[in-house]
């Protein structure tokens, strides 16, 4: 199915969870500026190496770099649709999103915004659990991972996120507020934003938003 879905909400909001339950079950490619940034700066290209100095220096990678890393994943990939996690991060990002679109002749059919309490945020970040190797993520609740916690992918070693500590996720909390929240009325205008309530088990949410797909793409 072709689609073209940006995922939004705060960290810990479960986009990346939603983001591979439907590109298993639709068949869309999914990325994240994260993952493509990993992979240019693995394969040492100009960009990639540009933007690893930035972060290596406690920066956030700016607007510019991750808008064109996003149009060149999107040239050699986007044709068949696309779902985007934790991209755009502010209105200047989606602003190029969409212009970028319009190049290619195509737009937006869903900002999906998964709405979760503080509550939701910290209990859920307290208890996630990362694949040092490939990025896997899981909760320490999920069967198993407490008394063996192995990577069911690549049996790296499973570990609590480093960036999950109490103070940054202050940071990353009142980043999201001030720079991503503004994107609910910026994707209100456009009539491609829908609200679901991702306070409910990963199922649940999931069948809420493989229902709006659906119905948005028909
Ligand atoms: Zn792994």
């Amino acid at each position: 199915m072709k689609s073209r879905i940006v995922l939004l909400g705060a960290p810990g909001s479960g986009k990346g969870t939603q983001a591979e339950l439907i590109t298993r079950h639709f068949a869309i490619s999914v990325t994240s500026p994260g993952a493509i940034l990993r992979r240019e700066r693995d394969l040492g290209t100009p960009l990639g190496l540009e933007a690893d100095e930035v972060s290596k220096q406690g920066g956030l990678v700016p607007d510019d770099i991750i808008v064109r890393l996003i149009e060149d994943w999107l040239n050699l990939h986007g044709k068949e649709g696309f779902v985007f996690d934790g991209f755009p991060r502010t209105v200047t990002q989606a602003e190029r999103l969409n212009e970028i679109l319009q190049k290619q002749a195509s737009s937006l059919d869903l900002a999906i915004w998964l709405e979760v309490s503080e509550e939701t945020v910290r209990d859920r970040i307290a208890s996630r659990l990362q694949c040092r190797r490939c990025g896997f993520t899981t909760s320490v609740t999920s069967a198993g991972f407490a008394e063996r916690p192995i990577c069911p992918y690549c049996d790296g070693p499973l570990i609590r996120r480093n960036d999950d500590d109490a103070s940054v996720l202050q940071t990353r909390l009142t980043e999201y507020k001030t720079k991503t929240e503004p994107l609910l009325s910026f994707y209100e205008k456009d009539d491609a934003l829908h609200r679901i309530d991702g306070n409910r088990d990963r199922d649940t949410v999931f069948a809420d938003i493989s229902a709006l797909i659906e119905e948005r793409v028909k």
